[in-house]
């Protein structure tokens, strides 16, 4: 199954998605953590889009959906895959539905209030990418990974400055795709507004709407 996830930055998009890959086992492609892995690595693509990610500004879209083509290339993505932050633009959507079909488009949705909660308190792993909250998702031991030991750290763009702009781009670019999949009647609504503690909650009705 060929699955897109649409939703504002913070809506949780990347721990829903580690959790639906692995029930269907399919990868989960984040275009978001490719740029953060080509930025540490000091690739090309690593550093055309430092400049645009640390602002919350979106990386072009022919960087991006390059990327993306030659990600979906790759073997693993024979049998499905899940999209997480890509596309963010309809000219994106536009450039994904001329490289392959999509199944399902998955929209989380969570109030403002939530959202910026969520954004500001989050702290991710140095080594492995697993998320946490500082209030909503504590781990064992402060600033270090209960997974891997690894060093947890807040990103330069959930800093309050970069939050809002990415907030702005999200209601003015990532938006109108809820409308362009609407009218594909691929579109399933999931109510990501519940605390973390019903995740699996969130995780059964990403279920039922893919099983439908
Ligand atoms: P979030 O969804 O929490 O904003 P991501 O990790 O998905 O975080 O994205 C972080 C940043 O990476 C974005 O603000 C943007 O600069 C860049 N980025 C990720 N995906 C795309 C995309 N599809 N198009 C353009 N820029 C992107
Ligand atoms: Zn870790």
């Amino acid at each position: 199954m060929n699955i897109v996830l649409l939703g504002s930055p913070g809506v949780g998009k990347g721990t829903y998605a580690k959790r639906i890959s692995k029930i269907y086992n399919i990868p989960h492609i984040s275009t978001g953590d490719m740029f953060r892995e080509a930025i540490k690595n000091k690739t090309e693509i690593g550093l055309k889009a430092k400049g645009y990610m640390d602002k919350g500004e979106l990386v072009p879209d022919d960087v991006t959906i390059k990327t993306v083509e030659e990600r979906l290339k790759k073997d693993d993505c024979k049998n499905g895959f899940m999209l997480d932050g890509f596309p963010r633009t309809i000219a994106q959507a536009e450039a994904l539905d001329k490289i392959i079909v999509i199944d399902k488009v998955l929209n989380f949705t969570a109030s403002d209030e939530v959202i910026i909660d969520r954004l500001s308190g989050r702290r991710v792993c140095k080594s492995c990418g697993a998320i946490f909250h500082i209030r909503n998702i504590i781990p064992k031991t402060e600033g270090v990974c209960d997974n891997c030991g690894g060093e947890l750290y807040q990103r330069d763009d959930d800093k309050p400055e970069s939050v809002k702009k990415r907030l702005d781009v999200y209601r003015e670019q990532t938006e109108p795709l809820i409308e362009y999949y609407k009218e594909k009647e691929l579109l399933a609504d999931i109510d990501a507004n519940k605390p973390i503690e019903q995740v699996d909650e969130i995780i059964a009705d990403v279920r039922k709407a893919l099983e439908e």
